[in-house]
């Protein structure tokens, strides 16, 4: 903000025109710089303009006002057409931490916006000459809500529409249930205008969606009275409970920056200290960020804090409609709400004042955006706390290696919770060994003589079971028994999949959805015996239905979720007991509470194991762990079977063993002898190209230019081949720089990709990777 009134100073001294930063929706495009008509108001920083840019007109945000333009060549400098907001449309401190975080991710600035405004903002490229009905609210329109002399319906109308200056098309009301006859009748009444606008005139229009049906939020309220069966806000925390909220509290009163990790095990009551913290915080007059890693998934804590903050809460999410997500957004600009629970883009939530951020389960690989830029949001978060001077809360069970590090190197305060509310125990872990396995039963076994077991009590007790197995599809590969050759993707370095059974069999991709039939012989050599290898979650659920035909069996992973709604009725048909055994990826082992679920069970437990990442066994014992951690969570006590081929394996043993701290000590062992995070930080770089070569040189090239501007500081690694070598038709090569500053880190990069410009839309730079494959 310095920069801001400096210039100020600047331009008043030399009576420059003034002239603006503006961030576009555009990828990877610097802050472009515009001249503010004399007949127009200075726009200030966080105003939405409309600026030229090519033959387009878009509408952008201003990231910097009254900015001199040395240097630049005036004749160029183009002038802004309109200025769509007085004030700050997203306020100064979030466009702050927005260009905290291109720069920090190496992005352009433009590549937040979609994360900085309501989703309507979302950009659609649409047929340039198709015009749409605009509705827009009127003075008139703004003083009838407030006289409250219209209808229900007109009203929500109204509501909406003042929420959005430049106005709604019809069919995106009419998605929403407003139909054209109050439309007319609010035309009539003055109360709104309609005019004609060309539907790409504008990105941030609202973009028409078909399938805007009832939302997770209605999901979340129909949940309520099962959630909190006690409907008891007020119980008795426990000992250690309250010993930890007594100390997040006491830092919170201070109001100054600090982060806490809240290291609790699975089922220790941390949603708890999460929601008396935030009345906490909100009885002191300051507001709560709550980051969580999927609502959809895990729609309880939303619910939880409904049920405590009524409509003082705003839930942001991607399972919102579109219409939906921009009314919670308004209603936190406003200052409406005092809480706000959302994912990963909610850290850019335009709320002021905040005084506590909680990202629950820190670990989660879904903080961290998969596009540019791409940033974690739980990192993200810890910056937006320092700005804000609040109390960053981040709660997990299993803590990222980098956060624990900090925690137990004094950097963030450390909070423990050892033991389960009630004393309820943990579950209790056995391996089963599926080397032995195989050799009793033969190389067929899915479910071993334990676990088979295992489901069949829980049937007869009215028990439930989750079958986790992190691998979807029916068969992971089909392969010639004649040529040995596999079924491969035409545009991926990675064998088909084979989804379904019988005649609905099919071979999918899984990075480019890429169908295919399963041939009857072989592609290669013509040879008629082609065998299914590996199996997935579809088998698995095949298994269990087999093994037990009176089960009631589902599957909860990608696949099974594609249509809307399925995964809302799916977990509450397993709330509600509906479903005896739920097989599913990581998707059941995330954060859930159902108090039936006795039984755990991991069919391979090292699928993650073999990935050429540095990460694997982290993710490994954080799956393993947190799955575990499912099970025994209500009255009678949980059990848990792993099968594995590498029982011997540290992440997998103290997994079992649920030693946090002991994986900690040996994983930091190896992180430190092999140069990884924490102790030194990493970017990413993968290069893409038509042909290997290309990308291989092209690699080489940055590499050479990295370790020619670089002064000793850095460790580049590569060219090499991207574990994923083709991608949906390209060629990927790799490169890892490793160093102790990441600025310079980043820096070296920037240099060496300034000279090679026509390199930036086919490089994708990742800075602190979760994973490098
Ligand atoms: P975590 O997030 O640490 O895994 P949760 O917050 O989901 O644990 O809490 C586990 C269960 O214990 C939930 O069903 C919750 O309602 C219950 N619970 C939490 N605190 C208490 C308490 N003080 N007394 C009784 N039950 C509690
Ligand atoms: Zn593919």
């Amino acid at each position: 903000m310095c920069a801001v009134s400096s210039n100020n100073l600047k331009s008043e001294i030399c009576n420059l025109k003034s002239h603006v930063l503006v961030a576009v929706p555009v990828p990877n495009l610097d802050l472009l710089t515009y001249s503010v008509p004399p007949d127009v108001p200075s726009p200030v920083v966080g105003a939405r303009v409309v600026v030229p840019l090519g033959s387009r007109v878009v509408t952008g945000i201003v990231i910097e006002a009254n900015t001199s333009t040395d240097g630049a060549s005036g004749a160029e400098i183009k002038s802004l057409r309109q200025v769509l907001d007085a004030e700050a449309f997203v306020p100064p401190d979030v466009i702050a931490l927005a260009r905290w975080t291109a720069e920090y991710y190496a992005a352009g600035v433009g590549d937040t916006i979609p994360a900085l405004l309501p989703p309507m903002a979302r950009g659609a490229r649409v047929d340039a000459h198709k015009t749409t009905r605009v509705a827009a609210i009127t003075a008139a329109g703004l003083e009838a809500i407030s006289a409250d002399k219209t209808t229900d319906k007109q009203r929500e109308a109204l509501e909406l529409l003042a929420g959005i200056p430049m106005g709604m098309p019809t069919p995106a009301l009419a998605s929403r249930g407003i139909g054209s006859d109050i439309v007319s009748r609010l035309a009539r009444h003055g109360y709104i205008s309609l005019r004609h606008d060309r539907l790409n005139r504008d990105p941030f229009e609202v973009v028409l969606r078909s399938d805007s049906s009832p939302t997770s939020v209605r999901t979340e309220v129909g949940l309520k009275s099962d959630l909190s069966p006690t409907g008891d806000n007020r119980r008795q925390l426990t000992d250690e409970q309250t010993a930890a909220f007594d100390r997040l509290r006491a830092i919170a009163d201070r109001k100054a920056f600090r982060v806490a990790l809240l290291h609790g095990v699975t089922g220790s009551g941390k949603t708890e200290i999460y929601l008396r913290l935030s009345a906490a915080v909100r009885d002191s007059g300051r507001r709560v960020l709550m980051l969580v890693p999927e609502i959809a998934l895990t729609p309880a804590v939303a619910a939880l804090f409904r049920d405590a903050f009524g409509d003082r809460v705003a839930i942001q999410h991607s399972g919102l409609s579109d219409g939906e997500r921009h009314d919670q957004w308004q209603r936190i600009r406003r200052g409406d709400v005092d809480v706000v629970v959302g994912t990963r883009s909610a850290v850019f939530a335009p709320l002021e004042d905040v005084g506590l951020i909680v990202v629950d389960e820190e670990h989660d690989g879904s903080y961290k955006q998969e596009e540019s830029p791409r940033y974690n949001g739980r990192d993200v978060a810890i910056v937006r706390g320092q700005r804000a001077g609040a109390l960053v809360v981040l709660g997990s069970a299993t803590p990222s290696m980098e956060s624990y590090h900090h925690a137990m190197t004094g950097k963030y305060e450390r909070v423990v919770l050892e033991r389960r509310v009630l004393d309820r125990p943990l579950a209790e872990v056995a391996v089963v060994d599926m080397r032995e396995a195989y050799a009793a039963e033969g190389p067929d076994v899915i479910l071993s003589r334990p676990l088979r077991a295992a489901i069949q009590m829980r049937l007869d007790r009215g028990e439930q079971s989750l079958i986790l197995l992190n691998r979807r599809g029916f068969a992971t590969a089909v392969f010639c028994r004649q040529c040995a050759g596999t079924i491969d993707c035409p545009n991926c370095s990675v064998s088909l999949v084979i989804h379904g059974e019988g005649n609905a069999r099919r071979a999918r991709c899984h990075y480019c959805n890429y169908t295919a039939r399963v041939p009857a012989a072989c592609p290669l050599c013509a040879g008629p015996y082609l065998e299914r290898a590996g199996f997935g979650t579809e088998r698995v659920e095949a298994e269990v239905k087999k093994t037990c035909p009176a089960a009631r069996v589902a599957r909860l992973d990608r696949d099974a979720i594609r249509r809307r709604g399925a995964l809302g009725s799916l977990l509450s048909r397993f709330r509600a007991g509906e479903i005896d055994v739920l097989v599913g990826t990581q998707m059941i082992a995330k954060g859930h509470d159902f108090p039936r679920v006795t039984l755990v069970g991991v069919v391979s437990a090292d699928v993650g194991l073999g990935i050429a990442d540095f990460r694997a066994s982290e993710r490994t014992f954080q799956l393993l762990t947190q799955v575990a951690g499912r099970a025994g969570r209500g009255e009678q006590p949980g059990e848990a079977i792993v099968q594995t081929l590498y029982p011997e394996h540290y992440s997998i043993q103290l997994a079992c063993r649920q030693d946090y701290p002991a994986f900690y000590e040996r994983e930091l062992h190896f992180r430190k002898a092999m140069r990884y995070p924490p102790f030194v930080s990493l970017v990413n770089t993968v290069v893409r190209a038509r042909t290997f070569s290309g990308a291989m040189d092209d690699a080489a090239d940055v590499v050479q230019k990295v370790r020619d501007g670089d002064s000793g500081q850095l460790r580049v690694l590569g060219p090499a081949p991207a574990p994923l070598g083709k991608l949906r038709g390209e060629y990927r090569a790799q490169l890892l720089i490793k160093g102790t500053n990441r600025k310079h880190i980043r820096e070296a990069l920037q240099r060496a990709l300034a000279s090679r410009p026509e390199l930036q839309r086919r490089i994708v730079v990742d800075v602190d990777p979760l994973s490098v494959l």
